[in-house]
C-alpha cells in the first residue's frame, strides 16, 4: 500500500465523498491508527486492520475483508 498522511487522505476522501464531515474523518482516521498500532485485529479474519478503511467503515476490517480484493498496490494506508 501507498503510505499517505492523515490529513491528505482525509482531504482526498472529502474531494470524492462531499457529504463526509473532515474532521470527524481526522478524528476517526487518528483513532484508527492508533488501533492499528496497539495490535487491532479483522473482526473477520483476524489480519492487522486496515486503518484507512476501518476509518471510513467504522468497522475494525483488513484490507481484503473491507474491499474484497488481495491485491492493495493501489491503495493508500495512513501512517
Ligand atoms: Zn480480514
Amino acid at each position: 500500500m501507498t503510505p499517505i498522511s492523515i490529513t491528505k487522505f482525509a482531504d482526498m476522501t472529502v474531494k470524492h465523498n462531499k457529504n463526509v464531515n473532515r474532521q470527524e474523518l481526522i478524528a476517526s482516521l487518528k483513532a484508527t491508527l492508533v488501533a492499528k498500532k496497539n495490535g487491532a485485529s479483522c473482526v473477520l479474519c483476524g489480519a492487522p486492520i486496515w486503518a484507512a478503511g476501518s476509518a471510513i467503515t467504522g468497522t475494525d476490517m483488513c484490507f481484503t475483508c473491507t474491499t474484497g480484493e488481495a491485491d492493495d498496490s493501489e491503495d493508500y494506508e495512513i501512517v
